[in-house]
């Protein structure tokens, strides 16, 4: 879906901001490789098939009070890049594409009534974390993960060893 809305806003926008229209839409896109980060912490696997079926397990589960962080998706990050972007003006279309992407995201997560599901900063994040599962194997030990619907659910849970 982002790779879509990358190609849609970077042709859309191409008019406006020229050749900057290929950060801007390498940034709607790349702000997701946190996300192989996260699931590499909790399964140690790096198969792109388990990392689909990861995600779908943690999107259904996200009423257990799931907390997650994506570093990509956080103030802090937002910060740093500002700063960058002091030295070398390309980082302004990374910030303006890592932000489009994060304000559709967060629209998906308030359509699904889990807008506090991740973090927003790292800060929220640590302070946060006490009270709420931050990983899928902790949703799993808890033993009321469901995975009703999701194809291979199963075969990859006992595959990543949860
Ligand atoms: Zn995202």
């Amino acid at each position: 879906m982002h790779i879509a809305q990358s190609v849609c806003s970077g042709i859309l926008l191409c008019p406006w901001i020229g050749q900057n229209a290929v950060p801007f839409g390498l940034a709607i896109v790349l702000i997701d490789v946190d996300h192989l980060l996260e699931y590499y912490l909790d399964t140690k696997n790096l198969n792109p098939r388990g990392f689909f079926v990861y995600h779908a397990i943690v999107v259904k589960n996200l009423d257990k009070g799931y907390l997650g962080l994506n570093i990509f998706h956080t103030i802090e990050c937002y910060i740093l890049l500002l700063i960058l972007a002091g030295w070398f003006p390309i980082f302004y279309y990374v910030v303006f594409g890592f932000f489009t992407h994060h304000v559709l995201d967060q629209i998906f997560l308030i359509r699904l009534k889990h807008p506090f599901a991740r973090a927003l900063s790292v800060v929220e994040y640590c302070v946060r974390r006490k009270k709420h599962p931050v990983s899928l194997r902790e949703i799993v030990k808890s033993g009321e993960v469901n995975i009703e619907g999701i194809l291979d659910a199963d075969r990859w849970l006992s595959k990543w060893k949860m």
